[in-house]
This record gives structure tokens, C-alpha cells and sequence, in this order.
């Protein structure tokens, strides 16, 4: 009585790659996603370790073909210090060591494109209202793209709702980490960047150069055009007199970012999301599981969020296909656990950053210890689920060692 073994909810790259592993596999998927495409959002630096997922999942010549902005690695700047990680010096034996910087508009839609031509069933301005779930028995009611209101039976839902967060909502799952209440400001500019030692090949990662909690980002994009944004503490006062602009011009002026972009066009309004760190209290139940930024969502600092979105729904993907071979699964232990390792290991690497200790190792690396720098230069690139790299297995007992010897040094 089912349409469909899997219905997902969103169809941002957490529900377009789990749908895309899915369908492959044989089982019927249907995918429910609000708005139409291609839409804005936030999101677009990838990590090397996206690809392998999206190669797995078959995306990859679409990616390779679009001409997105090659990237292979990080720029940090904080006043006079800087560092340069190429992404291909990792501890991996294998898998990739570069990746792109994307349009997210247009990066999705090349997914959903994709994915459609591929037999999957996107129904784009089908709004997702309510969720009956029950083991092997779900039933979804949406709007449809004509304003009615409809249903769907599936024997399982996937919410790839990103910041919807359909299901926590319903569910009183979701929980907002009040503890890092910071604002994000960020558009999009025609860059005109003439500075001829200006990396495009790097995202660069800026500092604040007295207020170490505030960074900045600027990812190139293939045609010219860059995205430019800025992490600052919301709490502060001084910032609640002054128009988002102002805040944003001030900020940028206060950096090398005010000359390298001296000659930048706005090719977007100013953008702010504030309360965007968010987590829940658990990652499945009966008859759905989270993926990506519903599931949670810890800190854009190190670009994780595609890669931790990519890399759910791939483990997701896993466990369906096994329980639709027969298979006995066990979402605690082949999902939540496996996936929580990595997002640990971000976490850690998040915290460190805000405690500045991170700032420190990536700052004052020893340059003689090349093994340890590729074990960071992984966990940078996305390798945050391969134990075999210790700062993956004891992240944080390895982040303390590295930070007392960077900081002597
Ligand atoms: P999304 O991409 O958000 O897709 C979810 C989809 O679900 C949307 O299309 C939405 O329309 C749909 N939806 C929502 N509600 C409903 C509903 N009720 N019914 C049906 N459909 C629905 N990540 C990176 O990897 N690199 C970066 O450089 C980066 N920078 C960031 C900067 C900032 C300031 C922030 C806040 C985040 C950043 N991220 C970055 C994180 C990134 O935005 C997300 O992690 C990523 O988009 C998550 O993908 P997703 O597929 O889970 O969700």
C-alpha cells in the first residue's frame, strides 16, 4: 500500500545523494522539496572528501563538468601570520586531495537534475506539513505545488530537510546550541581582485587581528565572482545600534580584506543567519532517520557542512539497503554511532578553534614534522571518519599534544 519504499524530505545534497545511493540499490524513492530550483543557499566550499562520496554515488561528471572553481587546499591569515595547507598532503592512502568551490544554486541543481534523469521521483513546491511515523508505516501530509494538501505512504522517512528541520521540530527533537550564539553576515561580490599573489585555487580563512573569535571567509568562484562572509559574537552590544551593513563594511576594513576587495561590486544584498548551530537529541527513531544539517549543524569554520551532510547520507543509505536485502540493522550502531565519530572530531576541531588553540597549531606549525601535519591536513579535508589517523581515533588527546609543542614553538 506504500508509493514508495523511501520518502525524503528536502532535496539539498544530503537528499538528492541518499536518494541517488537508494535508487541505484533498487528501492522506490520519492522526494518531497519545498521550493524550486535552482535556489540560494549557503554552503559553498567543499571538502575533497565530498567527492569520494559523490563519485560513489555517481555525481561526479556532472560535478567535473559543470566548471566550478577548482580548490586543493586553506588560506589563513591573522594580521601578519599566515599559513597555506594544500589539501593533497594528507594522511589518506587514498581518495581525493582536491575538490571545488560551488554556486550552491547551481550545485544542487545539477544534483536534482542528475538524480531525475536517472528515473527519481523530485517533486519541487511540495511542502512537507505533518509526519506519521511508525515502523515500516509513515505517512507524510504536504502541500503540493498548486496548494493542495496531499499524502504520501512510505515504509521509511529521510528528513534532508537542512534548516527546515522538519522532523526535530515535530518531533521536540531539535535543540538549538544557545552556547555559541554568533551571526553570520555574507554576499556575494564581482571580487576584481588584482592582487597577483591572491590564491584562487585556496579558500582563504581570515582572522580577526585583535578579536580572535571573529574570521572571515572568501571563496573564488570560477566566473569572477566570490562569496565574502563574516563569524562574529552576536551578544555584543555595540553591534545592536548598527545597520548590518555598516557592521559588515566595518568588520571587513578592519582586515587586509578591505584592500584585496577595494575594487568589489555586491552582486547579492547582504545575507545574515544568526542561531545556525543546532543539534538533536537523537538521529533516529521508528520509521525515520536524520540526514545533514537536520540532523545538526556545528560551525561553518572548516566548511564541514556538505561533507558531514554527503557523509550521512551515504551511511543512511547503507543501512536502508541492507534491512531491504534482509538484513538485520541496528541504526545505534551502523548510523548514529559511526556518524557521530566524525562529527566528534569537527566538533573538537571547532572548539579548539574558538579556544584559539587550534589558531595556534595552524599558526605555529612545526615545519619538520610532516606526518603530523598530514594527520591535521586530513581532518581539514574531510577525512574525519578514518581511525587510522590518530587525531581522528584520541582527537582530543592529539590536539593538546600538538598545541603545547606548537605553542613552545
Ligand atoms: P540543505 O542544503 O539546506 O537542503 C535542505 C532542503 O530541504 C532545502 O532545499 C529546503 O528547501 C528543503 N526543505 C526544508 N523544509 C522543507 C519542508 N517542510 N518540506 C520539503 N522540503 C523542505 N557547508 C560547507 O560544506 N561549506 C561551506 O563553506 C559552508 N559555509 C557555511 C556558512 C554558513 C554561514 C552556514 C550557516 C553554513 C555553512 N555551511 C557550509 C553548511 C551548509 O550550509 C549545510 O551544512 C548544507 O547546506 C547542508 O545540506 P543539507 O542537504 O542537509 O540541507
Amino acid at each position: 500500500m506504500h508509493d514508495c519504499d523511501v520518502a525524503i524530505i528536502g532535496a539539498g545534497p544530503a537528499g538528492a545523494v541518499a536518494a541517488k545511493f537508494l535508487h541505484d540499490a533498487g528501492l522506490s524513492v520519492i522526494v518531497l522539496e519545498a521550493q524550486t530550483f535552482p535556489r540560494f543557499v549557503i554552503g559553498e566550499s567543499l571538502l575533497p572528501n565530498c567527492m569520494n562520496i559523490l563519485e560513489r554515488a555517481g555525481f561526479l561528471d556532472a560535478v567535473e563538468e559543470a566548471g566550478f572553481q577548482f580548490k586543493n587546499g586553506a588560506v589563513f591569515e591573522r594580521g601578519p601570520q599566515y599559513q597555506a595547507i594544500d589539501f593533497r598532503e594528507n594522511f589518506e592512502t587514498d581518495g581525493w586531495g582536491t575538490t571545488f568551490q560551488v554556486q550552491r544554486a547551481r550545485f544542487d541543481k545539477i544534483l536534482t537534475d542528475h538524480a531525475t534523469n536517472a528515473g527519481i521521483d523530485i517533486r519541487f513546491g511540495h511542502k512537507v506539513t505533518r509526519a506519521e511515523l511508525a515502523k515500516g508505516e509513515c505517512q507524510l501530509t504536504f502541500e503540493n505545488d498548486q496548494g493542495a494538501v496531499e499524502h504520501l505512504r512510505s515504509g521509511f522517512v529521510l528528513d534532508a530537510s537542512g534548516y527546515g528541520r522538519v522532523l526535530p521540530r515535530m518531533l521536540g527533537i531539535a535543540r538549538s546550541d544557545h552556547s555559541t550564539e554568533r551571526r553570520a553576515l555574507f554576499t556575494h561580490i564581482q571580487d576584481n581582485i588584482t592582487d597577483q599573489d591572491y590564491d584562487r585555487n585556496k579558500i582563504l580563512i581570515t582572522v580577526h587581528p585583535t578579536h580572535h573569535e571573529i574570521w572571515y571567509w572568501l571563496i573564488p568562484f570560477s566566473d569572477g565572482t566570490s562569496s565574502v562572509g563574516v563569524i562574529f559574537p552576536d551578544q555584543d552590544p555595540k553591534w545592536s545600534a548598527m545597520e548590518q551593513q555598516d557592521i559588515f563594511d566595518t568588520l571587513i576594513n578592519e582586515t587586509r580584506l578591505g584592500t584585496l576587495l577595494a575594487d568589489a561590486k555586491p552582486t547579492r544584498p547582504l545575507n545574515a543567519i544568526a542561531g545556525y548551530s543546532a543539534q538533536s537529541d537523537q538521529l533516529f527513531g521508528d520509521g525515520y532517520a536524520l540526514l545533514g544539517n537536520s540532523a545538526g549543524f556545528l560551525d561553518p569554520v572548516f566548511s564541514s557542512g556538505v561533507t558531514i551532510a554527503l557523509q550521512s547520507a551515504e551511511m543512511a543509505a547503507k543501512v536502508l539497503i541492507e534491512h531491504h536485502q534482509g538484513k538485520d540493522v541496528d541504526w545505534q550502531k551502523d548510523y548514529a554511532d559511526p556518524l557521530e565519530k566524525g562529527v566528534a572530531t569537527f566538533r573538537s576541531y571547532v572548539d579548539a578553534w574558538y579556544d584559539e588553540r587550534l589558531q595556534t597549531i595552524i599558526f605555529n606549525q612545526p615545519t619538520d614534522d610532516t606526518q603530523i601535519k598530514r594527520m591535521v591536513v586530513s581532518i581539514l579535508a574531510g577525512y574525519a571518519w578514518n581511525i587510522d589517523n590518530p587525531l581522528v581515533s584520541k582527537t582530543d588527546h592529539y590536539l593538546k599534544m600538538l598545541h603545547d609543542l606548537c605553542d613552545q614553538s
